[in-house]
């Protein structure tokens, strides 16, 4: 048995069809933890779908109707760059469902990892670059609403800015949003994080995860969560098809031990969401994500943070 749980539900899938996002990663991610012996049947949990009150936290009413009656206009469309469908809609729900649910648990285990989501480039009026809801800002709103939470900080490694966490949380001090990514790529502009690190094209491991490492430590010690909400993005890998950064599955996994190591020394619970991975065989993309559990129990695994 894992020290924690997983999160994951068959409906995670988005149905995308021949889409450069692999939606069906969620399930390869799955079966690949259980294939593996990583974990077993009884380490995942199966959420609900997020309720509606739930995603107006952060989303406009007008956006969460469109997006449940299929009315979004061409231009919505094509800022989203994935078809409506019945199926997206309801996996976008699920994810949330389960961002809620990971982030809980990590509070109550240390740790807890949601295996779809990290959906960060969704704004509270519109989706775009995949992801529809911010599934991780729903979550930290709920958590907050329910004072199981105060102070929360998003770490995002994915190669592409965290435009939509930057845009809900800019100005609010009970959220920290660190995002590390490649500059020169979407989203432009890029709304301001908190703490930005603008990678140049092709960095490689050891420069990025001694700057990882580096900023880490300032932004801890500016400021010290409740939870930490980890966006693992298998995206900043050398054979991704939409990041031009140039790590190796193995700086990955290491980028991810960090981000725990660091977590573990301050007591930090961490709720992990996969985010984005592009690479040209889906294989590389499922094997960083099933890494970042593998880190996690090598890591948080060894001893539980305070509940
Ligand atoms: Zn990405």
């Amino acid at each position: 048995m894992a020290p924690f749980k997983l999160v994951y539900h068959p409906g995670y899938d988005l149905h995308l069809g021949e889409h450069v996002f692999p939606s069906q990663k969620y399930r390869l991610i799955y079966e690949a933890l259980l294939r593996d012996g990583i974990a077993q049947p009884g380490d995942f949990l199966t959420p609900e779908p997020a309720a509606d009150a739930d995603m107006l936290r952060v989303h406009t009413p007008d956006w969460v109707h469109k997006l449940k009656t299929g009315h979004l206009t061409l231009q919505e469309l094509m800022h989203l760059e994935i078809p409506w469908s019945r199926e997206m809609v309801d996996a976008v729900w699920l994810a949330t469902g389960g961002a809620i649910l990971a982030g809980q648990r990590a509070l109550a285990d240390g740790f807890a990892a949601n295996l779809a989501g990290g959906l960060h480039h969704a704004h509270p009026g519109h989706g775009e670059g995949f992801c529809a809801i911010h599934d991780v800002a729903v979550a930290i709103r709920r958590l907050q609403a329910d004072g199981a939470a105060r102070k929360v900080m998003v770490v995002d490694t994915d190669v592409h800015q965290g435009n939509g966490t930057a845009a809900i949380f800019g100005g609010d001090h009970s959220v920290f949003t660190l995002s590390i990514h490649q500059e020169h790529n979407y989203p432009f502009p890029k709304p301001p994080s908190d703490m930005d690190i603008d990678l140049a094209d092709g960095t490689g491991d050891e420069d990025y995860i001694a700057m990882l490492e580096k900023k880490l430590m300032v932004a801890f010690d500016e400021f010290l969560p409740d939870i930490l909400y980890y966006i693992a993005g298998a995206d900043p890998y050398r054979e991704d098809q939409l990041g031009g950064l140039s790590l190796t599955i193995e700086g990955l996994k290491r980028r991810d031990r960090l981000v725990f190591e660091y977590a573990r020394r301050l007591s930090i619970p961490v709720a992990s969401a996969p985010a984005g991975g592009y690479a040209r065989r889906t294989e590389d993309t499922v094997q960083i994500h099933v890494n970042t559990v593998i880190a996690a129990r090598e890591i948080l695994g060894r001893t539980r943070a305070p509940v």
